[in-house]
């Protein structure tokens, strides 16, 4: 039987001309609405980062200020090796970083296979705010970002120079590619969404990408749509983990439409995996975890295996949860 609330929330979604899919599971909501403003983000290295956007956030300040503030923190923090400074390179030695961002009218900027850049989450959003483009790519988005003030800087550092690290993580790579919490120091991207008081919701994603990609892979996490997407009138959704999969799926645009349809962020999230499962013959071998956040502030997350865990900030709650996933053992 539907309750109340689904129905009611069913109801305002119909009213306001959203369609709502058949297949849809009823709308759960009634047992995580939080209170504005919030913010929430992939990983460990979420929790100092939601405490950078929640300064902003708790000021009434904007979620794209918070957003940008909040991801700056791993992108500058070397000891979080998938992110920024400090980020694992790839197969040729270099750190190329990919990032994204968005906000609730629909803005966005991105920028990929940036190099010697600490902060591609602020290249990005200058990307949006500044040129009639969304993305940027290499030599071109360095340019841009020297153009407008920031400094050149080696982004690898000694510890990612170390002799034995190649081998050890290229092996790491080509065996059970990117499963977190089973390589040693793997962290991974940042993905992050936040509601203000006001109600705008923003999202941001940035990455170091896969260690020893290939020269020039990028991966999801700057394509808006696979590793972000935020939609204002619905909510937003951002992904971490194997980017192909994500890419091929286009999981966070995915995560945002099913949330449109009136799935729960959880839901939704079960639901991008699943596709995933679907789609993907040797999805296993692979970790994806989404995370959501609808407009009522209500949240979500799910991953393929376990081991993915995010940050949730609001006013009475600053905690680390773990994500439902799809293979319930490694
Ligand atoms: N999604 C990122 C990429 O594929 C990496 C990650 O989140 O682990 O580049």
């Amino acid at each position: 039987m539907i309750s109340r609330r689904s129905f009611v929330s069913k109801s305002a979604l119909a009213l306001a001309g959203f369609s709502i899919s058949k297949n849809s599971s009823p709308v759960n909501i009634s047992q995580n609405i939080n209170s504005l403003p919030i913010v929430i983000s992939t990983w460990n290295h979420g929790l100092p980062a939601n405490e950078a956007a929640w300064e902003i956030l708790s000021k009434g300040g904007n979620s794209l200020d918070a957003v940008e503030a909040g991801v700056r923190i791993p992108e500058a923090d070397p000891k979080v090796i998938t992110v920024g400074y400090g980020g694992i390179p790839d197969s040729g030695g270099k750190v190329t970083l990919d990032a994204c961002i968005m906000d609730e009218k629909g803005r966005a900027g991105s920028v990929a296979c940036l190099e010697n850049i600490k902060h591609p989450i602020s290249v990005a959003r200058l990307v949006m705010e500044k040129t009639p483009h969304v993305m940027l790519t290499g030599k071109g988005a360095l340019q841009f970002a020297l153009d407008n003030g920031f400094e050149k800087e080696n982004l690898l550092t000694p510890q990612m120079k170390k002799p034995g690290r190649s081998g050890k993580r290229k092996k790491a790579f080509n065996t059970k590619i990117n499963i977190e919490n089973q390589v040693l120091e793997n962290h991974d991207t940042i993905g992050m969404l936040a509601i203000d008081r006001d109600g705008r919701i923003s999202g941001a994603c940035t990455t170091s990408g896969m260690g020893y990609k290939m020269p020039g892979r990028v991966g999801d996490s700057p394509i808006i749509g696979a590793g972000l997407f935020v939609d204002g009138e619905v909510g937003g959704a951002a992904a971490t983990g194997s980017g192909e999969l994500v890419m091929k799926t286009l999981g966070s645009f995915l995560v945002v439409e099913l949330m449109r349809n009136g799935m729960s962020p959880t839901e939704a999230c079960e639901e991008a995996v699943h596709r995933i499962a679907k789609k993907i013959p040797n999805y296993q071998q692979h970790q994806v975890g989404f995370i959501a956040l609808n407009k009522s502030g209500e949240y979500g997350s799910y991953c393929i295996q376990p081991g993915f865990n995010f940050a949730v900030k609001t006013e009475n709650k600053t905690v680390l949860e773990d994500a439902e996933t799809w293979i319930k053992k490694l």
